[in-house]
């Protein structure tokens, strides 16, 4: 994906660190996460606030693949939130493994990456899809994934993402036909939680 200019600093910036923010004369404006940052502080008048910025870290999954990640730290008033975006191709179809961790203000930004990590390693050490003769199926009872817009019928259909794979809707659905009969129970968890 291309890099987008802040339209403050005028940084070029990956997308994934750039925050889309509404003015008060009506236009979004792009922000890096570094002025929008600086902007939250000065209205939470947070004195000393120093932008934590982490460089990229590859983890690997429950088969031992590396994944790439890009980190990404927005100051929420008293809360900070750390999220962490998997890179590569999958950034052009909402797909990839994504994770945020909220965490107080006055903690070290370092413990808080750790934490990250540490629930990135848990999620990634569980499979949810198994491949069987070219076709994915629900490796177990449990399935745990990410709502996406589907991208189509003007974004009012969902994808998921399991495993940080994009499944779109009617594939998952077929994927279900599996536990015809069977019941199910669907929890939403906020995306700073573990499902
Ligand atoms: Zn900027």
């Amino acid at each position: 994906m291309t890099d987008i200019t802040c339209d403050r600093c005028g940084a070029l910036t990956p997308p994934h660190d750039v925050v889309s923010v509404a003015s008060s004369d009506g236009p979004f404006r792009l922000l890096c996460s570094r002025c929008f940052n600086t902007g939250m502080a000065h209205l939470a008048e947070i004195r000393a606030f120093d932008h934590p910025q982490f460089t990229p870290m590859r983890l690997a999954d429950a088969d031992g693949v590396a994944h790439e990640f890009h980190f990404r730290s927005l100051l929420f008033g008293d809360q900070l939130s750390l999220e962490a975006f998997e890179s590569g191709t999958h950034e052009e179809d909402c797909a990839g493994f994504r994770f945020q961790l909220l965490g107080d203000l006055q903690s070290d930004p370092f413990e808080l990456l750790g934490e990250l990590v540490q629930k990135i390693k848990r999620c990634l050490a569980v499979r949810h899809m198994v491949e069987r003769s070219g076709r994915l199926e629900v490796a177990g009872t449990t399935v745990r994934g990410r709502i996406e817009s589907g991208g189509n019928d003007d974004g009012r259909m969902p994808c998921v993402v399991i495993d940080g794979r994009r499944v779109d809707w009617t594939d998952f659905g077929r994927m279900l036909m599996a536990f015809e009969g069977w019941q199910f129970r669907i929890e939403l968890v906020d995306p700073s939680d573990e499902a």
